[in-house]
């Protein structure tokens, strides 16, 4: 069922996308050398408990995981790219880590994630983080009433395609409002002119993930962690945006 928010639901959505970027700021400065993802989780952790929001991850357990998630933070290295399980791993030099963070705030949930390296670059992980970033604002900017739902995908998919990234379509952009994900499914490619028609009130995630060899994917052994077939590295970028008649509006955006 698609819903639409009004403009003051849409500003209690914002609220909570302030703490989601705060979360992701504060994870992400504290990524370095030898940093330990359960360190990360434990901070995102703390910041919920502060803050008196609650995690949307710790407690989800959907048809394809295997059981409930555990942890409040997604942190996902290298070949892992997306719904990374926080486990007892040190950071090295040069790994590419994926942040996803999704809280509720008074009863809102906003959603995000950003990727980032940490110590000494690779310049081919410097090219997927710019093309996969670049492609979540080519979504938002499509992201404008009157345009379609076809119209995010392709933009998504165009920037992908234009960066040499095959994309996989299993996961992507999903509505979010009282609860992380609801309609509709936002696809990470398209055509344009398909779809939904984009309406002010309508309030989503988008969420480019791109890896560097391939579009194929499969499961850890811990049941959540999704890594890319052949080992190559990946990169995620997601906002919660509110479409409203002035354009798009990023919930989560970041100071
Ligand atoms: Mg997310």
């Amino acid at each position: 069922m698609i819903e639409l928010r009004t403009p003051a639901e849409i500003e209690r959505m914002r609220a909570a996308g302030v703490f989601v970027a705060s979360v992701l700021e504060a994870t992400a400065q504290a990524s370095a050398v030898g940093v330990n993802l359960l360190t990360l989780d434990k901070l995102a952790h703390d910041m919920i408990r502060k803050a008196g929001a609650e995690s949307c991850y710790i407690d989800y357990h959907p048809s394809f995981g295997a059981s409930p998630f555990g942890k409040v933070l997604c942190t996902s290295v290298n070949d892992a790219a997306l719904h990374g399980l926080p486990h007892d791993y040190r950071l090295r030099d040069g790994d590419v880590l994926s942040l996803d963070f999704a809280a509720s705030v008074d009863g809102w949930v906003t959603d995000s994630a950003i990727t980032i390296i940490v110590g000494t670059p690779r310049d081919e992980d410097l090219a997927l983080i710019d093309v996969t970033s670049r492609a979540l604002d080519a979504g938002i900017a499509a992201a404008t009433v009157g345009n379609r739902i076809g119209d995010i995908s392709a933009a998504i998919g165009d920037v992908a395609r234009a960066g040499g990234y095959s994309i996989n379509t299993d996961f992507g952009g999903h509505g979010v409002g009282r609860t992380m994900h609801g309609d509709p499914h936002i696809p990470n490619d398209g055509r344009p002119g398909r779809g939904l028609p984009l309406r002010a009130g309508l309030v989503f995630a988008i969420e480019p993930w791109f890896m560097i060899g391939t579009d194929r994917i499969y499961t850890d052994k811990d049941g959540w962690t999704l890594r890319s077939a052949d080992g190559s590295r990946a990169a995620h970028f997601e906002h919660t945006v509110a479409v409203t008649d002035d354009g798009p509006v990023i919930l989560s955006a970041r100071s």
